[in-house]
């Protein structure tokens, strides 16, 4: 081995991040050993106090700071209870919030169902939304699943479980990038999806 261990260990650690590549991870890794020391202990707190300073609220299953039982949008007088939009990723209700427009609250499912990847309803929040739904403060559940077949198939999915309850489903409509992630649709776009939603059939 031509480098020291910390520095392979370094290397090694970012590599196994998403779009990260052996390049990036050696070129991340001499930029902090030669940038002054502090960067380097910034950033080994935040990642230290990421997943102890955070937990999921336990309405929503969105993030919020550990501690709190409920997220901001959950405790917040001003909000709509009873319209919830229904998002795959965290990502996607800071997505939702940037639109500035949208007054109800969020369910966060923590993916979408794939046949193909093995996740199934039980690895997704699928059981407290329906418990939601069945304490009967929801009129109506905007499904926002991305665009793409997982999305699509969770969406029905929900749909069917949800009809019995009669409360209004609409899906977001269509002009969002097909096969597209909600977090990278515009401000603009994701407000004609929100306000141009339509009932599933
Ligand atoms: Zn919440």
């Amino acid at each position: 081995m031509l480098l020291p261990e910390p520095i392979q260990r370094l290397i090694n650690a970012f590599s196994r991040l998403p779009g990260i590549g052996p390049k990036t991870a050696s070129r991340l890794t001499f930029y902090l050993l030669n940038a002054p020391e502090e960067l380097s202990l910034d950033l080994a707190e935040a990642l230290r106090t990421l997943k102890s300073g955070t937990s999921y609220c336990q309405t929503c299953y969105n993030i919020t700071a550990s501690g709190r039982s409920e997220c901001e949008v959950c405790a917040s007088a001003t909000r709509d209870h009873s319209l919830v939009c229904v998002v795959e990723e965290p990502l996607h209700v800071l997505a939702m919030e940037r639109t500035d427009s949208y007054t109800g609250v969020y369910h966060v499912l923590h993916g979408a169902l794939s046949p193909i990847e093995g996740i199934g309803p039980d690895d997704l929040r699928i059981r407290e939304l329906i418990e939601r739904v069945r304490s009967g403060s929801v009129k109506e559940l905007i499904l926002a699943t991305n665009p793409s077949m997982e999305g699509d198939y969770t969406a029905s999915y929900l749909s069917q479980q949800l009809r019995p309850f009669g409360i209004r489903l609409t899906r977001l409509a269509r002009g969002l990038p097909v096969g597209g992630d909600m977090e990278y649709a515009d401000q603009s776009t994701l407000l004609r999806a929100l306000f141009g939603r339509q009932e599933m059939s």
